[in-house]
């Protein structure tokens, strides 16, 4: 409660500093929205819970997502969001006392050990200290550097595939190498048909910041072929409003296609690294872009101009008709990350980090 007020004292200071906020709100694509129920869930108590199917629950704050199953012993969760001021909290102890009142958490799984997905692991292994905790084993090696008591040293890892059974459910994890950061793993219901894989796909929305702040473009990238080979109909991707599908994973796919064709087309154009010059030239005077103190500017004019340049397509093909619903193709957030995402793809692809085909 304390830091939530000193944050909104602090409020009208960072609201009148540089943020960059755009003249109207753009409308919310339909399919981006939350399902029936959940909004009245998040007024009432924070958090929202439902079964998926067969015992295997969705709990979500309304931005976080955590897996839970329902077993014969207890209850298995993936990852424990770490409560952050302005979310509503997202109280897994009190979801899964719904879930299974009175039964322990058996088991929890680490997506991967960014903290805002696991800062609240502290929380669960404070209320049941034998709580068994399985992630990849580069997640913990992570995790021991830091020595962060909110994210509890996993007790058990694995490197490519295992199995986590109780009370007759059964998940299996696997790695496909670094899709998002090192040890960001796939959870498998195999018999529900139900994935979990955090940090990739963004159902209804595009993806977060700078390609979800991935430190590996390429393997995010690829992550979603790996996606679409597994056998599910129900997508857990750990983000924004509502669960996900394979029709998401695809439109999100042919987004992500888009800034690749966009971005190798502005590369293989000199006229953009031209332009960058003539603006400069423009305002500086004939030849001032080649002048050593100008260096900076020519390449920030360049990067700005070929990422606007594709972050123009996207803003064409996602948002247009937004406002009527009549889009399929429409994604949210897109005024807010469609550059950013450009801007991660296109430094990845100019540094040749990624593979071009
Ligand atoms: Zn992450």
């Amino acid at each position: 409660m304390k830091i939530i007020i000193a944050l909104a004292m602090l409020l009208p200071a960072i609201v009148f500093a540089d943020i960059n906020v755009p003249d109207t709100a753009p409308p919310l694509p339909p399919k981006a929205d939350y399902p029936p129920g959940v909004a009245e869930d998040l007024q009432a108590k924070g958090y929202h819970v439902s079964e998926i199917k067969n015992d295997i629950f969705w709990i979500t704050n309304g931005d976080y997502h955590v897996m839970a199953v329902k077993t014969r012993k207890g209850v298995m969760i993936v990852d424990a969001p770490e409560p952050l001021p302005f979310f509503p909290p997202m109280d897994v102890l009190g979801a899964v006392a719904e879930i299974a009142p009175g039964y322990p958490i058996t088991h929890m799984i680490y997506s991967h050990a960014h903290s805002d997905h696991i800062g609240g692991a502290g929380l669960i292994k404070d209320a049941f200290p034998n709580v068994k905790i399985i992630a990849h084993k580069k997640t913990k090696r992570l995790l021991e550097k830091m020595n962060d008591p909110k994210r509890p040293v996993p007790t058990r890892t694995f490197e490519k595939t295992t199995k986590v059974s109780s009370g007759g459910k059964r998940l299996k994890l696997h790695y496909y190498g670094n899709t998002h950061m090192p040890g960001n793993i796939f959870i498998h219901a195999p018999k529900e048909k139900v994935l979990m894989l955090v940090d990739v796909v963004f159902p209804g929305w595009v993806p977060f910041r700078r390609l979800a702040l991935s430190d590996h473009i390429d393997g995010w990238i690829k992550a979603h072929n790996t996606v679409l080979d597994f056998d599910f109909d129900t997508l857990i991707a750990g983000h924004v409003t509502r669960l996900g599908t394979r029709a998401d994973v695809e439109l999100q796919l042919e987004y992500v296609q888009d800034i690749i064709d966009s971005i190798g087309g502005i590369m293989e154009d000199p006229n953009t690294l031209f332009n960058a010059v003539a603006a400069y030239d423009s305002v500086h005077g004939p030849g001032a872009a080649f002048e050593t103190n100008a260096k900076w500017a020519l390449f920030s004019g360049f990067f700005d101009a070929s990422t606007m340049a594709c972050s123009e397509v996207l803003d064409a093909k996602y948002t247009e008709g937004a406002n009527s619903g009549d889009n399929p193709k429409a994604l949210a957030g897109a005024e807010a990350f469609n550059f950013s995402n450009c801007e991660a793809y296109f430094v990845a692809r100019r540094l040749g980090v990624v593979q071009v085909d």
